[in-house]
């Protein structure tokens, strides 16, 4: 850990906490971030050259795993032939029809940046079409840092939003009413008394922000039902979901079809990337076809483009979902046997690609579930596997993720050391 400390300490100086995004610095577990220094498949080298087997795979992009050779060939020579030019290319209808072919739902696809991004533009999109203002989120869905949708508020029953962070005024959420993920029965009564009011309903269709928790498959269905009755849009958030708990993502898996859909992380094969999309006629409101304004320098960036065609293009083409979907399988039934022989009250949940364990009793299908978990076991937990060679999401309320480059060995030593630390 020298070298990771030493260098944490001198990002600190100039880098704010010492990250570009807050859960790397490990705030949530303590101790020091590590430092990689590269990735190759389903493992990290770190500056201080240990090998760790990678389940964080920067937070679910690296379906393919790290350096995957297509991908990098890929990107070697789009950045060959210029890196940006503002101007239509047609490496964007090429990316745009692989993800259609995954996303039928999607008739019309704009691309932007970031998953942010996404789920910031089609709420814009929903309010213009409808010509609504009000939004309903669930507690324990993360969509990003978008103002309006910064707040969880965390309780049971119906919240009003109240920002989760400084710098968001009242204002800002105020149009954001806030239920709990997985309750039919608050849903209902939310459109019941001002369903005429409500733009859009934003969901994690499976939720991966506050660890996996499955959606009870009425209370999806219920959302169509209920959004298509009041004529609000339907928005899935795939960011994380998407190729992950399905090649179609989650409205494959459970056969409900949002009207809109946002995409993100998969999509970019590890370089920045977002898109949203859906109805032909919700669609027709973005700019320049509509008045709903959304822009972007470098949406659609041939770069991004190219390592997305690479890896959408090997996921359509080869068994990379079910792959890793039976590495999953594999790797939780291992820990389910290891905790049943272990006598200990532990919640594994998994979906496609995605897993989590809470330290707590189940079943776990809503955020103040999740808060039972006890995080001080988790820390202890996270740093024994991490000095086993394992790297874990360093938190106890995030989804893990599976790659198909690991092996039936990796998953064996994962084993061993999860009945080691657990
Ligand atoms: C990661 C994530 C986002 C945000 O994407 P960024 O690229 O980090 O802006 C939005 N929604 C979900 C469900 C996510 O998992």
């Amino acid at each position: 850990m020298q070298h990771s400390e030493r260098l944490f300490n001198e990002a600190n100086q100039i880098l704010v906490g010492g990250v570009n995004s807050p859960v790397r610095a490990f705030k949530s577990v303590g101790g020091t971030p590590v430092f990689i220094k590269e990735g190759q498949g389903a493992y990290l080298r770190t500056e201080d050259d240990q090998l760790l087997i990678d389940y964080v795979l920067a937070w679910g992009p690296m379906l393919l795993g790290h350096a995957d050779p297509e991908v990098s060939l890929a990107i070697a020579q789009a950045a060959g032939h210029g890196t940006a030019f503002g101007a239509p290319g047609r490496l964007e209808t090429e990316l745009a029809t692989l993800i259609q072919g995954f996303f039928p739902s999607m008739a019309k696809i704009r691309f932007v940046n970031s998953g942010t991004e996404a789920t910031m533009s089609a709420l814009r999109v929903a309010r213009g079409f409808t010509k609504r203002s009000k939004v309903i989120k669930f507690s324990g869905c993360y969509h990003g840092h978008v103002d309006s949708l910064l707040v969880s508020a965390g309780s049971g029953g119906l919240t009003f939003g109240e920002p989760d962070s400084d710098g968001v005024p009242r204002e800002m959420v105020s149009q954001t009413l806030v239920l709990p993920f997985n309750d039919v029965q608050a849903i209902s009564d939310v459109f019941r008394f001002q369903g005429d009011q409500i733009a859009a309903v934003i969901v994690e269709p499976v939720c991966g922000n506050m660890g996996v928790v499955l959606p009870d498959p009425m209370f999806l269905t219920q959302l169509r039902a209920l959004c298509t009755r009041y004529q609000a849009v339907l928005i899935f958030d795939e960011v994380m979901t998407g190729f992950r708990v399905h090649a179609g993502g989650a409205q494959a898996l459970y056969g409900v079809i949002p009207d809109l859909t946002c995409l993100g992380k998969v999509i970019g094969g590890g370089l920045p990337c977002g898109a949203y999309g859906g109805r032909t006629e919700i669609m027709a409101c973005v700019s320049p076809v509509g008045k709903v304004y959304q822009a972007g320098t470098m949406s659609g960036n041939p770069v991004v483009m190219a390592a997305g065609i690479a890896t959408l293009t090997q996921i359509r083409d080869l068994p990379v979902v079910q792959t890793a979907t039976a590495q999953t399988t594999r790797l939780v039934d291992g820990m389910r046997a290891i905790l049943a022989q272990k006598q200990r009250a532990y919640t594994l949940v998994h979906c496609g690609t995605m897993f989590s364990v809470f330290f707590c009793e189940g079943p776990v299908t809503t955020l103040k579930d999740t808060q039972r978990a006890d995080t001080r076991s988790f820390s202890r937990y996270y740093h024994e596997m991490l000095s086993e060679g394992i790297y874990l999401a360093p938190s106890a309320f995030e989804s893990n993720f599976m790659s198909w480059r690991h092996s039936d060995r990796d998953i064996h030593r994962t084993l061993v050391a999860f009945e080691k630390c657990v």
